[in-house]
């Protein structure tokens, strides 16, 4: 899907790169919207996994030569900074990235490692920034931990079969 993307964007005018989503938002968030820049957030607005910078690197590098981890890791920084996407951090080990900048609660698997969106739950809806107890709260983020859908699945077909 992103092949078919950055190739048709490649042969694309000017003009007609203008008319992508990721165009419009890098415009409207002032980011000078190069054609990485628009490539990556259309990664992001494409694919609601929450990757990784890794992830990003993997899924673009064949299509942009010229693209490097430093590049997807500064970019993704950026729109996280200008609120173009929101930077997940989970734990150390695991930072990720959304291009769905309405608050919404995260649910992480512990056992295959992927997160989820869960729109049934009500988000913390603190407008931003805000004072609480003297505090200036800047972010807002709401996890939950547990077992996947399809892990559960899994657990259970495997002690079926023992
Ligand atoms: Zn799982
Ligand atoms: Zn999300």
């Amino acid at each position: 899907m992103i092949r078919c993307f950055c190739l048709t964007l490649q042969r694309k005018n000017k003009e007609q790169m203008k008319e992508t989503e990721a165009y419009k938002k890098l415009i409207d968030h002032g980011v000078r919207p190069s054609f990485q820049r628009i490539a990556i957030l259309n990664y992001l607005l494409t694919h609601f996994t929450h990757p990784t910078v890794e992830d990003v690197y993997s899924a673009l590098a064949s299509e942009i030569p010229t693209l490097s981890r430093t590049t997807v890791y500064n970019t993704l920084r950026l729109l996280a900074d200008h609120h173009v996407a929101q930077m997940l951090t989970i734990d150390d080990h695991h930072l990720c990235y959304d291009g769905n900048v309405e608050p919404h609660v995260h649910f992480i698997c512990k056992q295959c490692g992927k997160v989820i969106d869960l729109f049934s739950e009500q988000a913390p809806q603190l407008p931003q920034p805000v004072v609480v107890d003297g505090n200036i709260i800047e972010d807002k983020q709401l996890f939950y931990r547990g077992v996947c859908k399809d892990c559960l699945a899994k657990n259970a077909d495997g002690k079926a079969c023992n």
